[in-house]
């Protein structure tokens, strides 16, 4: 893999309202270094304990992006230097997110994940959750949290239809989102779609930031066990 020419020729390609999150997931450290060594400063991880030894390691000007499943338990060891929470699906953990920016101090960046894919293995609110849980105002109340926006994964399929059509309903609730009368603190400027197989569709269809990793990295380096 080169990992130079595949993170410049991908952003050479990019839109410019497009942000590409290179996701380094199970990746070591010199493959990080050598995307940074481009310029790149988006970086995703889907475990907190990676995140924090990456983060640990690893130059302080990266913006790390945590892009999986998180438990409530386990957002204190992120919120001192997570720069966007992409993986929100819960009021319950966007209070335990608001608990740990009050106690650094700081306004922690999220995205709700909406449930759009088939699977159930695939967390996120539904658009009519998320809907309540504005009308009822509560974002207001966590002034250490700022919902940037949604981020979503469609379904792990060969049939593009199929995804296009998920990315299309993201993109959907997203507009009708933006269209109405949003909390403080709440925005719709961000739209988290997309990774290796299915990011030009999902940028065709609206998406303002992908999560890409095998493109970048080659095939995941899971540890032998
Ligand atoms: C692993 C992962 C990605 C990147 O997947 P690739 O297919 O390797 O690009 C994107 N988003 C999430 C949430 C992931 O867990």
């Amino acid at each position: 893999m080169n990992i130079n020419n595949n993170i410049t020729n991908l952003k050479q390609n990019l839109p410019h309202h497009v942000t590409l999150v290179a996701v380094t997931k199970t990746q070591p450290e010199a493959s990080v270094l050598e995307a940074y060594q481009t310029g790149h400063r988006d970086f995703g991880e889907n475990k907190v304990q990676e995140l924090t030894r990456k983060y640990e390691i690893l130059p302080k000007d990266i913006r790390w992006h945590m892009i999986g499943h998180l438990q409530s338990n386990k957002v204190k060891y992120i919120a001192p230097m997570v720069h966007l929470i992409h993986s929100v699906d819960s009021l319950k953990l966007l209070q335990e997110i608001n608990k740990q920016g009050a106690k650094n101090n700081r306004t922690i960046d999220c995205l709700l994940q909406v449930h759009i894919a088939d699977e159930e293995t695939k967390f996120g609110f539904d658009e009519s959750e998320i809907i309540t849980l504005i009308q009822a105002d509560q974002p207001a109340q966590l002034t250490h949290v700022r919902v940037r926006g949604l981020m979503g994964m469609a379904t792990f399929t060969e049939n593009e239809a199929k995804v296009r059509k998920e990315f299309k309903k993201l993109k959907s609730i997203f507009d009708r989102l933006k269209a109405q009368r949003l909390p403080e603190n709440v925005h719709m400027e961000v739209l988290s779609m997309g990774m290796s197989g299915d990011y030009a569709m999902a940028i065709d269809e609206g998406s303002t930031m992908i999560r890409v990793g095998s493109a970048i990295f080659g095939e995941r380096q899971y540890p032998a066990s």
